[in-house]
């Protein structure tokens, strides 16, 4: 038996939406009633006025999730500001549910979705796109949603209620079959940003802050998000590059929102960008004692075993988000384009060095700060491109630098000498041509 609000929707799992069924209090007693509507509203308040960037006074608001082993049945229950339309696919490989919802703000730490519980292994969730949201169940065994329910609560909070019961593997692989159009449909997105306006004379820098949204990146001890650090350093960088005027400076995120690999990349070549630097803050947790700053190029060969992990976890970040990646191949255009990839190469790893160079006695430097490894972030043919961990999360010394402004500013400061650097020989060319022009 469920309950649901009067007039409130409710969705199968192939994603129509249908009436709910009549009376029932079980979803409302999933959760204690402690969490009064005062805190929900606050809480909104806050986020509309604190982050008008990535949050918006009407967003529905996420303040926590419980997950209930009902024996047969896992119970997951989301407390939210209002009523929501929720879409349930089945996805494989690994098996997972995903529900999509219209935009919301979860105001619920990411590491709460380490919680396991009955069904449930793991659970994500954030936006997917600018105007949607996604919640990412990772299932401990093969199992569908049987019964989703948006219900009121007295205080005004409302709840929505998913039950997810054990099926066998080919009753699971026949609903992933069911759904798998509807998935991809859903999957599919509008572009992360307006193109970008005409390219001026100057360089144009995109700065591309690592995962986002429904990807949190790494989470250290204490509950600190990869996403948010390189979203705060990024932002502060684009600040200084944009001080001397001399840069044309884009972002491929600017707030807290999922953006797929390959659009990364596709943005900074719309973009037509002279360099692209990716920014990251990884754990690696099999190796604490990996520390300090480390700028990564692109190669097919990683240069020891912890880069090839790291670029294998962060290449999985679409596939986590439940973001099909297609890789188009032009087959026609492989010479030429091999062609400016060896170039593009060798001004990757001029600017790399020049980074490390300008980086030593600012940062902590890794104690082999350039290496190299397959990531799909840097594979822009045309386009110089570096990843650069801050430092990594696993550490707990890093952890202290990433999260000190005075380490930031100098951070930024160091990072705009290199890039002003490297740029030197483009722009003394160009200040020379103006000399003599008329
Ligand atoms: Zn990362």
């Amino acid at each position: 038996m469920r309950v649901a609000r009067p007039g409130a929707r409710v969705c199968t799992s192939a994603g129509a939406f249908r009436e709910p069924r009549a009376s029932g209090v079980r979803a409302a007693a999933c959760v204690p009633a402690i969490l009064p509507m005062v805190v929900l509203a606050v809480l909104a308040f806050c986020a509309a006025v604190l982050a008008p960037v990535s949050a918006r006074a009407a967003d529905v608001v996420a303040i926590a999730a419980a997950i209930e082993d009902a024996g047969a049945e896992t119970l997951l229950v989301f407390t939210l500001s209002a009523p929501v339309e929720p879409r349930v696919f089945a996805i494989d490989r690994p098996e997972r549910i995903v529900v999509d919802l219209p935009r919301v703000n979860f105001q619920i730490p990411a590491e709460e979705g380490a919680r396991a519980g009955g069904l449930v292994a793991s659970m994500r969730w954030g936006l997917f796109a600018p105007d949607r949201a996604r919640v990412v169940i990772a299932l401990a065994g093969p199992a569908t949603v049987t019964d989703v329910t948006v219900s009121a609560r007295d205080d005004g909070a409302h709840l929505l209620t998913l039950t997810l019961a054990a099926v066998r593997t080919d009753a699971f692989a026949a609903r992933v079959a069911t759904d798998a159009d509807a998935f991809r449909m859903a999957s599919l997105r509008p572009a992360i940003a307006p193109e970008p306006a005409p390219a001026d004379a100057r360089p144009t820098i995109v700065i591309d802050p690592g995962h986002g949204g429904i990807d949190p990146g790494a989470i250290a001890a204490g509950g600190v998000e990869e996403a948010d650090i390189v979203l705060a350093f990024a932002i502060r960088l684009r600040e200084r590059l944009a001080e001397s005027g001399r840069f044309r400076v884009l972002m491929t995120r600017e707030t807290d929102v999922f953006v797929p690999l390959t659009e990364r990349v596709g943005f900074a070549r719309r973009a037509q960008a002279d360099l692209f630097v990716s920014i990251h803050a990884d754990s690696i947790s099999s190796a604490p004692q990996v520390s300090g700053l480390t700028v990564y190029t692109n190669s097919d060969e990683a240069s020891d075993r912890e880069s090839a992990t790291l670029a294998a976890r962060e290449n999985s970040a679409d596939a986590l988000a439940g973001f099909e990646t297609q890789e188009a191949r032009d087959e026609v255009a492989d010479i030429l384009r091999d062609l400016a990839a060896r170039e593009t190469r060798g001004y990757s790893h001029v600017f790399a060095t020049t980074l490390v160079d300008g980086m030593d006695g600012v940062a902590r430097l890794n104690k082999n700060p350039h290496r190299q490894a397959g990531f799909v972030v840097l594979r822009a043919h045309d386009v110089p491109s570096v990843l650069v961990e801050l430092g990594y999360l696993s550490s707990r010394s890093d952890i202290a630098l990433l999260t000190s402004q005075e380490w930031k500013d100098r951070a930024t400061a160091a990072m705009t000498a290199s890039i002003d650097r490297f740029f030197a020989p483009r722009l003394g060319d160009r200040a020379d041509a103006a000399a003599v022009s008329p």
